[in-house]
């Protein structure tokens, strides 16, 4: 879905298509380079990260492996608490190999920063984080975020897997809502 179909709905457009695509292109030729020779499981988390995984794995000129996980935060309302579920695990042993998370989006960090230490647990070879969006918020938790897409200012964004109510999630542009929207 472009733009132009929900424009009423969207307050400002942060990245186009076009900036994102080239973005996860130069992102997939850093991760050529450093992983050259290596194996990549490239693990994603649902639902967000659909869109990351789907172009930056086909941006990739070489094999790699993918796998998902479905992760629930306990409490409500849009605070991460930082307590995290597993919905669905992953299929794939992950002793020795070479994980890279994809991430739609850091805010807190406090979601990735359970998930490496959950995946971490069982005996990987490394494991990195390649993530499309980094809220300023990310930097209070130690996470190592290894390749970021774009820094984007404190605000509800949608769009490229991202939701709101779990509509947005097809747009390709990265954009913010109207507020008419959330009345
Ligand atoms: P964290 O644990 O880093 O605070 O939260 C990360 C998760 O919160 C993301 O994977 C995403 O699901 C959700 N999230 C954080 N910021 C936004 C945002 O601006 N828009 C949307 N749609 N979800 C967000």
């Amino acid at each position: 879905m472009d733009d132009k179909h929900v424009e009423s709905d969207l307050a400002r457009v942060l990245i186009t298509e076009d900036e994102i695509q080239s973005r996860i292109r130069e992102l997939a030729r850093e991760i050529e380079i450093d992983y050259a020779g290596r194996d990549i499981l490239v693990v994603g988390v649902l639902k967000g990260a659909v869109m990351v995984m789907a172009d930056l794995a086909r941006s990739l000129d070489r094999h790699v492996a993918m796998d998902w996980m479905a992760i629930s935060s306990y409490g409500s309302g849009t605070a991460s608490s930082g307590v995290v579920r597993i919905l669905k695990d992953l299929d794939t042993d992950i002793m020795g190999r070479h994980v890279l998370i994809a991430e739609d989006i850091i805010d807190t960090g406090l979601t990735l920063s359970w998930l490496v230490a959950n995946l971490q647990s069982r005996g990987p070879a490394s494991v990195e984080i390649c993530a499309l969006l980094r809220k300023p918020g990310a930097q209070q938790m130690a996470v190592d975020v290894r390749y970021v897409g774009f820094d984007i200012p404190n605000e509800f964004v949608v769009g490229f897997g991202l939701d709101y109510a779990e509509r947005y999630r097809n747009l390709r542009s990265i954009a913010t809502l109207a507020p008419h929207v959330y009345t």
